[in-house]
C-alpha cells in the first residue's frame, strides 16, 4: 500500500506536472491539433465484462499478479471480502483491482467491477509520452517500454481513466504500472490470465467486433438485466475492453466521458510546447532535472532509512557496554 509521503509527492509532482500543462494549454488555446493516425486492425482484439455475471471472487487479480511476477499469495485469500468497504484502483502492485457496488434491482447480488486499462483505441497515455515509451500496437493493446520511459509520468496525468501508476519504491528506475493485456501469453497463444482463470466467463475474449456483438445480442435478448449501453463502445472514441451493466455506469465508478478521443488535449499540450517557443531539448532538460531531483530525494531518503537502523542495530551494544 503506498504511504501518506507517497501519495503527497505524487499529488505535489501530478499538480506540477499539470501547472504546467495546463499553462501551455492556456498559449495554445486555438491551436488546431491533429488525432494520431487510426494504425488499428479489423481484427483487433478486446474483452467483454459483464458485471452483471461477476461475482466478485477476485480470481482475476489473483492470476494477474501472477502472471507478472507480482506478490500475489494464496488464491484462498481473495475470497475476503473486506475488501470491498474501500474503492481500490490499480496500482503497482496490482494491474487490475475488482469493486463492488450496491444493487438497487437485488440487494443480495451486489454489482462487481473489475478494472483495468482500457486499452483505448485512440489512447491519451500514448498521445501525452514525449519520448514514446508507450505505444498503441495493430493488435489493440496499448503497452508501455520500460527502456524509453524517463518516469516523468505525464501519461499518469492524461489517461481519463487514472490507470497508469508510478512505482515508488524503485528510487533507480522509472516504472511505470499498468495492464498490458497479457501481450507476452497473448504472443504464446494464451488468453489474457485474468479471463483465463475467470469461473463464470464474466469476461469474454475475442476480436473487438464479435465481443460488441455479443454484447449487443446479450441486451437484445435480456433488456431487464442490462442498460441500454456497451460502456467504451464509443467513449473516447472506442476502448479494447468494453462493459455490460444492469445499472448506470456512472454510479458503478466509470468515468463519464464524451465520444471524442482524448489525445487531442494531451496533443494540444505537446504542440503548445514546442509550437510556443520553448524549445524540446529546454523542456527535456526540465523533465530531466525533475526527475533527478525526485531520485537524489528518494536515494537520500533511503540514505536515511539505512543510518537510522544502523543506529537501532547498534543501540542494544551501547547499553551493554554503558553496563
Ligand atoms: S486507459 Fe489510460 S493507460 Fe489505458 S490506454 Fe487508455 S489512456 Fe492509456
Ligand atoms: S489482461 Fe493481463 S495484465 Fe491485463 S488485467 Fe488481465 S491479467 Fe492483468
Ligand atoms: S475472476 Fe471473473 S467473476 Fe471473479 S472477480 Fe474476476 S471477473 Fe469477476
Amino acid at each position: 500500500m503506498e504511504t501518506n509521503s507517497n501519495s503527497h509527492s505524487r499529488r505535489h509532482f501530478i499538480k506540477n506536472v499539470a501547472a504546467l500543462g495546463a499553462g501551455v494549454v492556456a498559449t495554445s488555446a486555438n491551436q488546431a491539433v491533429a488525432a494520431p493516425a487510426n494504425i488499428l486492425s479489423e481484427d483487433r482484439k478486446g474483452v467483454l465484462v459483464d458485471t452483471t455475471v461477476c461475482i466478485g471472487c477476485r480470481n482475476c487479480e489473483w492470476a494477474c499478479k501472477k502472471s507478472h511476477d507480482k506478490e500475489s499469495g494464496n488464491i484462498e485469500e481473495y475470497s475476503d471480502r473486506s475488501v470491498f468497504k474501500q474503492f481500490r484502483r490499480p496500482s503497482a502492485a496490482t494491474y487490475t483491482v475488482v469493486n463492488e457496488f450496491s444493487n438497487p434491482k437485488n440487494p443480495a447480488l451486489p454489482i462487481n467491477v473489475k478494472v483495468q486499462c482500457m486499452h483505448c483505441d485512440r489512447p491519451a497515455c500514448v498521445s501525452a509520452c514525449i519520448v514514446g515509451a508507450l505505444s498503441k500496437y495493430e493488435d489493440g493493446s496499448t503497452i508501455w517500454d520500460p527502456v524509453k520511459c524517463i518516469g516523468c509520468r505525464y501519461c499518469m496525468v492524461a489517461c481519463s481513466f487514472q490507470i497508469p501508476t508510478f512505482d515508488y519504491n524503485k528510487a533507480i528506475e522509472p516504472n511505470i504500472n499498468k495492464c498490458d493485456f497479457c501481450n507476452e501469453r497473448r504472443k504464446a497463444g494464451k488468453l489474457p490470465a485474468c479471463v483465463d482463470i475467470c469461473p463464470v466467463e464474466a469476461l469474454v475474449f475475442g476480436t473487438r467486433s464479435e465481443i460488441i456483438k455479443i454484447a449487443r445480442e446479450k441486451i437484445q435478448r435480456n433488456p431487464e438485466r442490462y442498460i441500454n449501453h456497451i460502456y467504451g463502445e464509443n467513449e473516447v472514441s472506442g476502448t479494447s475492453w468494453v462493459y455490460l451493466a444492469g445499472r448506470n455506469f456512472y454510479e458503478l465508478g466509470f468515468p463519464k466521458l464524451g465520444f471524442k478521443h482524448a489525445p487531442g488535449v494531451s496533443e494540444a499540450i505537446q504542440h503548445g510546447i514546442f509550437a510556443y517557443f520553448v524549445p524540446p531539448v529546454m523542456f527535456y532538460s526540465l523533465l530531466g532535472t525533475m526527475m533527478w531531483i525526485y531520485k537524489r530525494r528518494e536515494e537520500f531518503n533511503k540514505e536515511a532509512e539505512l543510518a537510522e537502523e544502523l543506529e537501532l542495530q547498534s543501540e542494544p551494544e551501547s547499553e551493554v557496554e554503558e553496563l
